[in-house]
């Protein structure tokens, strides 16, 4: 075991804060190195309003198969049900139910496990310091995180962050099957163990189901949503490892190319 103190350990808890620093900051690290090589990419200049390229830049997060207002209100309702549910013991602890935002019609929605300390107080999904690595690695993909969709499998925070217990994850999880049913994405993310376990019903670990695309079924008989599979933001905090970034940027290159959406330019590892 590594104690506190020692030089090699100190200096590779240092490299690894840098290191993430850095990804944080919006730099892309080259593997194996600390210097940052490739700026990560900054989203497009808009295309003006009206323009054909607006249209395609619309077309390709929007999914039109119903109006963007009308889910809007379904998700609102849903949120206003959730807001009085004293369905598991956490409705004690919370400061704010966190239920999850984005577009009401995304083509991708990111699923984790629990909000955190930062989500609960702001009542918003993904806003710590893991949310800012994953909102990078969106935009890294060339989307926008107000492009998708974010929420949790648990919409309250387990107290210090423990793991969700099976009876919370059994009481919440009908919550996010209506916001899928609801926003229909193409592709869902699942980000960390808790959430790909709990959506492929796997007992595997995350590190055998990241790496291909899933079919997941809403309903027994519905047609499947794609899903991918990768390590949770705040694990790749812990764990910042060169083959772990690759590992997390491979599973974000599949996710674009099953939707047909382009890799940014230079990012094509
Ligand atoms: S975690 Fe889910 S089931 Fe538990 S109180 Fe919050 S909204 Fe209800």
């Amino acid at each position: 075991m590594n104690q506190p103190g020692n030089p090699g350990e100190v200096i590779r808890t240092v490299q690894n804060q840098l290191e993430c620093d850095l990804y944080l900051g919006g730099y892309w690290l080259p593997i194996g190195k600390l210097k940052p090589a490739v700026k990560m990419p900054v989203r497009p200049p808009a295309a003006p309003a009206g323009s054909p390229a607006r249209a395609v830049s619309q077309e390709r997060i929007m999914s039109d198969a119903e109006p963007r207002k009308e889910k809007q209100k379904r998700l609102d309702d849903l949120v206003r049900r959730m807001g009085s549910c004293c369905r598991c013991s956490l409705a004690q602890t919370r400061l704010h139910l966190v239920p999850g935002e984005g577009n009401p019609c995304a083509r991708i929605v990111f699923v984790g496990e629990a909000p955190g300390a930062s989500e609960d107080e702001q009542g918003r999904p993904f806003v710590g310091r893991a949310g800012q690595l994953l909102t990078n690695i969106i935009e890294a993909m060339g989307l926008r995180r107000q492009e998708v969709y974010i929420c949790n499998i648990l919409k309250c925070r387990p107290p210090e962050n423990r793991d969700p217990q099976a009876n919370e994850i059994a009481a919440c999880i009908e919550y996010l099957y209506e916001q899928l049913r609801i926003i229909e994405p193409e592709m869902i993310v699942a980000l960390g163990a808790h959430a790909a376990k709990t959506l492929l019903n796997s007992t595997a670990a995350i590190g055998e189901l990241r790496g291909r695309v899933h079919a997941y079924y809403p309903e027994p008989l519905s047609k499947p949503i794609k899903l991918v599979a990768t390590y949770h933001p705040a694990y790749l905090l812990r764990n910042y490892s060169p083959d772990n970034r690759r590992r997390v940027w491979h599973d974000m290159q599949m996710v674009l190319k099953e939707l047909g959406l382009p890799v940014p330019r230079g990012k094509q590892e």
